[in-house]
């Protein structure tokens, strides 16, 4: 679902260069779960932005269902990003309107007519449990709650991968679980392709088929999780074991 070749992404700031990615390598199945963990300044986000075609990579190819991403025209690109949802850190809601009014965002660009987009809004807060919330304003909501709405935005367009850039930093540990559920239940349900940056060793132990470390722009490890965990020479293995207590 996602092959990315040989990608790299150079910033230049006047005379100073920086190589943020260095010829990365990854794929994705169909229905996987990846993540993608590394410490901060790794080149994580620069990498989901790459993907989600908010950023343009320096060299370099992303395939995603088929589609080369790079080298698109714009009009191409459009079309492109509805197949790929982003969610962030903290999802940020428009706060004069409601749960149901932000979910509705993408579909008004889209310009989806008013009684589809309602019909698709209301399916989209029952899939991600916030139905009965529809009507509340962000400041009426949880953290949780919030980030729920940012899924549903999410998949308003029906894309088939979500990125999910740091989901779940900032909240607390029963949100974190019910995010993990829900994602999982997204696979499940509609076969969507799932890459998540985390640095919740806990959670990737959890969601994920497939682990990626990143460092200094380059994957220094990856490998199915159940192959790292019982691998005693996997550094990624035993950052992923619980730490003794
Ligand atoms: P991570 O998400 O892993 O913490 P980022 O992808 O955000 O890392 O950043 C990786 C490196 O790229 C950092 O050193 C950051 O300063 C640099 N970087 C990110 N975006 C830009 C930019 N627009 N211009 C210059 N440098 C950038
Ligand atoms: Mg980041």
């Amino acid at each position: 679902m996602i092959t990315i070749t040989n990608l790299s992404k150079n910033f230049s700031d006047g005379d100073r260069h920086s190589i943020v990615l260095d010829a990365i390598n990854l794929s994705v199945e169909r229905g996987e779960i990846l993540a993608v963990v590394g410490p901060s300044g790794a080149g994580k986000s620069t990498l989901a932005r790459c993907i989600n075609l908010l950023g343009r990579p320096s060299s370099g190819s992303i395939v995603v269902d088929g589609v080369e991403l790079t080298g698109l025209r714009a009009a191409e690109l459009r079309v492109a990003r509805r197949s790929i949802g982003t969610i962030f850190q903290a999802s940020h809601m428009l706060s004069r309107r409601t749960a149901a009014e932000n979910i509705a965002l993408p579909l008004e660009y889209m310009g989806v007519v008013r009684e589809e987009r309602d019909a698709r809004v209301l399916e989209l807060l029952e899939r991600v449990g916030l139905a009965q919330h529809a009507h509340r304003y962000p400041h009426q909501l949880s953290g949780g709650q919030r980030q729920r709405v940012g899924i549903a935005r999410a998949l308003a367009l029906r894309p088939s991968v979500l990125l999910a850039d740091e989901a779940t930093s900032g909240l607390d540990p029963d949100n974190v679980e019910s995010v993990i559920a829900l994602l999982r239940e997204l696979r499940q349900d509609l076969g969507l392709t799932i890459l998540m940056i985390t640095h919740d060793m806990q959670m990737v132990r959890k969601i994920a088929d497939r682990v990626a470390r990143l460092s200094h722009g380059r994957i220094i490890e990856s490998g199915p999780l159940l192959d790292l965990l019982v691998d005693p020479e996997s550094q990624l293995g035993n950052l992923l074991l619980p730490s003794p207590s």
